[in-house]
């Protein structure tokens, strides 16, 4: 009897490692072949030109004037040592995969899309910095809930990176700039995220509500905020005139971040690290 137990164990032994085994190999083939597929996307050469004939067009939008290139002033070289040697205090927290993707190369219509990042879209978090991580470490398996920006700066000069500036982030929702937009879903109106950069500043505690305005952010907030932007600026070729805010970008009207938002402040850092007012 002790001798057909102890048969029997090793034939179900045996059966139940083969079962791993084939159920790991399964994993690990369609693990390699998404990578593969992912690698092979961001390898292919990048037509600049789009084509749009088939997409909708996008409401007829005021173009975007940019306060950064108005009133300019002389660069502040005491600023711009302060900028270029401060510590950057980075933090790399990955958002939930359901909150971020691809950037396409073509659109619904089957268009031909620039999948580089040509501007750059300033938020605020409402909430404080944890709540922000919090929400975007959140899977959100349902599309209309799904929400990233790229970088968060905190009120202390804290930059966390959430999505990596190759990936689309889910920054805006029926939005464009400068009447240009991308539609990537059947179920959602078109947007600018596929060709944008999404930033976010933690609100300050006196502005979690809907009111217009709050106390503002904090210098160390503008400093790191400047480097964040020198760094996309300098490395995707975007010039300041396509800096923008989720206000100007909103196409439904409910958007007003950042509220409180002192251009002057950006622009002296900026002036200083010789990006803008040449
Ligand atoms: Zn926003």
């Amino acid at each position: 009897m002790a001798r057909f137990l102890d048969r029997n164990n090793k034939k179900f032994s045996a059966l139940t490692f083969s079962v791993y085994f084939l159920f790991l190999s399964g994993f690990l083939i369609y693990f390699m072949r998404h990578q593969k597929n992912i690698q092979n996307q961001l390898k292919q050469p990048i037509d600049l030109v789009e084509q749009t004939t088939k997409t909708p067009k996008a409401p007829t939008q005021v173009r975007w004037k940019s306060p950064l290139t108005t009133n300019c002033n002389s660069a502040d070289l005491r600023l711009r040592t302060h900028l270029l040697s401060m510590p950057l205090r980075i933090k790399q927290i990955k958002a939930h995969p359901t909150n971020f993707g691809l950037r396409l190369r073509k659109d619904l219509f089957s268009q031909r899309l620039n999948p580089n990042p040509t501007v750059i879209v300033l938020h605020e978090t409402v909430y404080d910095l944890t709540s922000a991580v919090n929400t975007l470490l959140t899977p959100h398996p349902s599309d209309i809930d799904q929400v990233s920006y790229h970088t968060l700066v905190g009120r202390s000069g804290d930059i966390v990176q959430l999505v990596d500036p190759s990936f689309r982030a889910y920054g805006a929702g029926h939005s464009a700039f400068n009447s240009r937009w991308v539609f990537s879903n059947r179920d959602l109106s078109g947007s600018l995220n596929n060709f944008a950069l999404h930033v976010s500043l933690e609100t300050p505690g006196d502005g979690s509500h809907n009111l217009d305005v709050h106390s503002g952010y904090s210098p160390s907030q503008y400093d790191a905020l400047a480097r964040v932007l020198a760094d996309w600026m300098v490395r995707y070729k975007i010039p300041a005139t396509s800096i923008t805010t989720h206000r100007y970008v909103d196409l439904g009207g409910a958007r007003a971040d950042p509220r409180s938002f002192a251009w002057s402040e950006l622009q002296k850092r900026l002036t200083a690290l010789q990006l803008v007012c040449k």
